[in-house]
């Protein structure tokens, strides 16, 4: 049989047609979709890097051997509840713990986040800084009225609460990274040794006990027993936290000293600066 040209060319039309008519079925208008389940996340995909938790330690502030840092920077470490009498009953005393690793302990407070700290005398002032030529201020004073609520600065565990000397009813905290804070003339002490407190925890009220002429909050910083400059730990005029490393040095003669330094000023530990810039 003959086909002609025209014939071949219907067929082929006809055939390319029917094709198209069974592929029709993956053409055919897909059903509404049904309703994504709520635990597929969708969005993960495309989640922003920003929002990314960035660790602390990504940019090399300090320039020291990555072990060194392990062992010297202590944001939290574990800290005793069973203290000696010595603890319980004088303020200046030595931590078995610190300088355990070695001469130099650093404490970063911008590990300490806005809810483990609280200014000890919520809406305080200051009437009397640190230091001084005359007689040496070993705190900072703070005042807001009689009988007012003195809370604890950061977390941390009593070490001693009773009245002592020239300082009156005072409360000694000990916090978990090293550092010891004082609250010194309370008219009533709300804790004893043991217990264990949150930043913001009332601990005692303002008085006038010991050597004080009007109702107030004597505060001290204290590191393995010694005193400095609370400065370093507050901006009392706004009564936020610094944000500072603080560098904790016991040197060969003994004497303990703890410096300030910016977390954004890289530095090397050999050359610190001793204050401030
Ligand atoms: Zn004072």
């Amino acid at each position: 049989m003959k086909i002609s040209s025209t014939a071949y060319r219907l067929i082929f039309f006809s055939l390319g047609f029917l094709s198209l008519l069974a592929g029709l079925p993956a053409c055919k208008p897909t059903p509404a979709p049904t309703e994504i389940p709520a635990e597929i996340p969708v969005v993960a995909a495309h989640f922003p890097e920003s929002e990314i938790e960035i660790p602390t330690w990504e940019e090399p502030v300090l320039i020291l051997p990555k072990a060194s840092i392990d062992t010297i920077l202590s944001p939290h470490k574990a800290i005793t509840k069973n203290f000696s009498s010595r603890e319980i009953n004088h303020i200046a005393v030595q931590d078995a713990q610190r300088f355990a690793q070695g001469n130099t302990e650093i404490i970063d407070l911008t590990l300490i986040q806005p809810d483990d700290y609280a200014f000890p005398l919520p809406g305080g002032k200051v009437i009397s800084p640190y230091g001084g030529k005359r007689r040496y201020h070993s705190g900072t004073d703070i005042k807001t009225r009689p009988n007012d609520t003195i809370v604890a600065a950061f977390d941390g565990i009593v070490r001693m609460a009773k009245p002592y000397s020239a300082y009156g009813n005072v409360i000694v905290i000990r916090h978990y990274n090293g550092l010891e804070t004082v609250y010194s003339h309370n008219s009533k002490n709300l804790v004893k040794p043991g217990d264990e407190v949150k930043a913001g925890t009332p601990i005692a009220l303002t008085g006038r006990t010991g050597r004080a002429t009007t109702e107030h909050l004597h505060f001290e910083v204290r590191f393995n027993g010694v005193h400095f400059n609370p400065n370093y730990i507050f901006r009392f005029r706004t009564r936020t936290l610094q944000r500072n490393y603080l560098i904790c040095k016991r040197h060969k003669n003994g004497s303990i000293t703890v410096s300030p330094v910016k977390k954004q000023d890289a530095f090397l530990v050999k050359d610190l600066p001793k204050t401030l810039p």
